[in-house]
């Protein structure tokens, strides 16, 4: 009886312990993720009140191999294999917010890459069209797509310098990988009244571009200097 007892007690401590873990990891990365927000978006200017509520609601900590899960709410970008990297938490607050996201908004990004930017976007907008041209990225995003129950997320594994015709157009474009120039596809797939941010430069360095749609053209502003991988594909950098 009384073994029986302390093994019991035993086996509820073991329990208690696995939880707080846990908990504890969770309150970790809570603390790590608002000090992110703080200094790191708020503090560099970016007010939209969707895209920090965003950025305090998406698990970073996920969306990064388990090694550097400690790193993941770090002002820098981290590799997540293939030689790809998931951007700088600020770089994905500024474009988000230059992409001036809507509820009711179709939004595409080229680069799902591991995810992050397409779920940020996707607490803000009804619907995130997301295309990625490595397949082992595109499988392990799609996964975790599905386990945080981000449904209006769909994906898509192929080139996406040609965007996403048959479900254009879009409210906003957002490309997540660096372009020699801007794809003229791209921009034919903009709704009028659409926005679309793109890093745009040589392979070393690039400057943030955001475009505008009207009834009268294509409006242009840079937003400034940047660093991303190559746009791979037909309207991109030709694979090296
Ligand atoms: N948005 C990603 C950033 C990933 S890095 C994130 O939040 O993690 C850029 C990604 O663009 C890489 O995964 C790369 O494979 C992908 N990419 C590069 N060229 C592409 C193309 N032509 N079509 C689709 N994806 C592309």
């Amino acid at each position: 009886m009384c073994l029986k007892l302390n093994f019991i007690t035993f086996q509820f401590f073991i329990s208690i312990s696995r939880h707080l873990t846990l908990d504890e990891n969770s309150i970790k990365y809570e603390r790590q993720q608002e000090e992110m927000v703080k200094k790191q978006i708020e503090a560099r200017g970016v007010t939209d009140p969707k895209v920090l509520s965003a950025m305090r609601k998406v698990p970073r900590h996920l969306f990064v191999s388990e090694a550097l899960r400690d790193q993941a709410y770090g002002d820098f970008p981290l590799p997540i294999g293939e030689q790809q990297t998931i951007s700088q938490p600020y770089i994905v607050a500024e474009m988000t917010q230059a992409l001036q996201p809507g509820e009711d908004d179709r939004v595409l990004e080229i680069g799902t890459g591991s995810g992050y930017q397409a779920a940020i976007l996707a607490e803000i907008v009804f619907r995130v069209y997301t295309i990625e041209r490595i397949r082992s990225l595109f499988v392990k995003s799609r996964k975790l797509f599905d386990k945080l129950h981000y449904h209006n997320i769909v994906t898509k594994y192929s080139d996406g310098t040609s965007g996403w015709a048959e479900e254009g157009p879009f409210d906003g474009i957002i490309v997540t990988a660096g372009a020699p120039e801007i794809p003229n596809l791209l921009v034919s797939q903009l709704a009028v009244g659409g926005r679309m941010v793109i890093p745009v430069g040589d392979r070393y360095s690039q400057n943030l571009v955001k475009l505008y749609k009207d009834e009268h053209g294509i409006h242009k502003t840079n937003l400034g200097g940047c660093r991303f991988v190559k746009l791979v594909g037909e309207y991109g950098w030709r694979e090296s």
